[in-house]
């Protein structure tokens, strides 16, 4: 810590102003289950390292401890900043809406219960639903729509924003609607700016090659980068794109679709894969805050986010969620590309508990006799 000190001083930081989490070493916490949002650990992946000769190392936001995933940070920061602008009262029947695919919601759903508020979800009905039974079970009202474009009034995001409206215009309904905004609320990437980013350098003591993630609203990539990049200058940070996603495109040639992609019968609105929680068309706020600090991207395909989540539980126990897998295939290229003795970092969002009837559907279970190679995981 010492050396962590001394180490911010000479950048001219501030080690404690700088960091939103809570210190988990204190007992008792002092704020229940929010005390259990942030300082996640940050472990080295055994097999990935040992077969690269690199140290790639995970974040493990799947322990997060109210929801389960980095978006417990977002959450509580978004009702944080909507409590300090006045727009939220607690026990007032007030109700945060918001449109997502899972993660967002189940974080806002437990923190909602704990600090007195009600919550409605509006998520795409193809999502696993794993992640609709979870938000019932919190209490939260579920919407599952069609999944449908962004200009269409019916997509999950538009609806959730409408319906906070509708709440607030309702003179029969007590309390207001307030939409959390994910996508495009500041708040976001600045839970990683204030969070992960200065988690990973405290953790890394500030030596890191690379910062791998995916990006769904964008605001890990962009909140670690804006933190880490200014004090790191040579860190490469990537980003890891499922297929279908035009994020990868938009990285590595400034436009969303590759003209070649235009015919065929897949709607371009819409991520084709069966990874969830990453890979988007269009660039949010969340995104472009960061969007010029990205240096490259890497496309992962399903298949190799299959065999990557397969990987990673038979040789490290690690059962992972698929954007997880989809990190750390990517981790896994760059730590590749760069060459054995460097530390790159990945992010473990989500566990694989709240895949199994989607994802981890198709990746089967493991027989106890697959004999994984890396070449065979990586083979787009
Ligand atoms: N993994 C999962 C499982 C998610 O739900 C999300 C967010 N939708 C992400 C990764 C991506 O995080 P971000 O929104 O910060 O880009």
């Amino acid at each position: 810590r010492t050396t962590l000190r001394r180490l911010f001083q000479a950048i001219g930081e501030d080690l404690v102003l700088r960091d939103n989490t809570m210190d988990r070493s204190k007992t008792p916490a002092p704020e229940g289950i929010e005390s259990c949002i942030g300082n996640t650990p940050l472990f080295r992946i055994k097999s990935l390292s040992d077969a690269t000769g690199c140290e790639i190392l995970a974040k493990a936001e799947f322990l997060n401890g109210a929801g389960n995933s980095p978006k417990d940070r977002v959450a509580l920061n978004i009702i944080r900043e909507a409590e300090s602008q006045g727009l939220l009262t607690p026990y007032s029947g007030d109700m945060i809406y918001e449109g997502t695919v899972g993660s967002t919601g189940i974080s806002l759903a437990a923190i909602c219960r704990a600090r007195g508020y009600l919550a409605h979800i509006c998520m795409p009905d193809d999502q696993a639903t794993e992640k609709s039974d979870l938000l019932l079970k919190l209490g939260a009202e579920v919407e599952r729509v069609r999944p449908a474009s962004i200009v269409d009034r019916n997509q999950f995001v538009n609806k959730a924003r409408a319906r906070a409206l509708e709440h607030t215009q309702d003179p029969q309904r007590p309390g207001r609607g307030v939409f959390a905004d994910q996508f495009e609320n500041e708040a976001n990437w600045k839970a990683h700016f204030g969070g992960t980013g200065p988690e990973i350098f405290r953790q890394t003591e500030g030596t890191l090659d690379a910062f791998v993630s995916g990006a769904g609203t964008g605001g890990t990539i962009s909140g670690v980068a804006l933190f880490l990049k200014p004090r790191l200058p040579n860190l490469k940070v990537i980003l890891a794109d499922p297929q279908g996603s035009g994020l990868f495109n938009k990285i590595k040639y400034g436009v969303m679709f590759d003209p070649k992609e235009r015919e065929g019968t897949r709607r371009r609105h819409q991520v084709d894969t069966i990874v969830e929680g990453i890979g988007i068309n269009r660039v949010t706020i969340n995104l472009e805050a960061g969007r010029g600090l990205i240096d490259d991207a890497i496309r992962v395909t399903d298949r190799e986010a299959l065999a990557m989540a397969r990987w990673l539980v038979e040789k490290d126990g690690i059962f992972a969620g698929s954007s997880s897998a989809v990190n750390c295939v990517a981790a896994t290229r760059v730590a590749q590309k760069l060459g054995p003795g460097h530390r790159i970092v990945t992010v473990l969002c989500d566990s694989g508990t709240r895949h199994l009837s989607k994802f981890w559907a198709k990746a089967g279970s493991i027989g106890g006799n697959v004999d994984i190679t890396l070449d065979n995981v990586l083979q787009p």
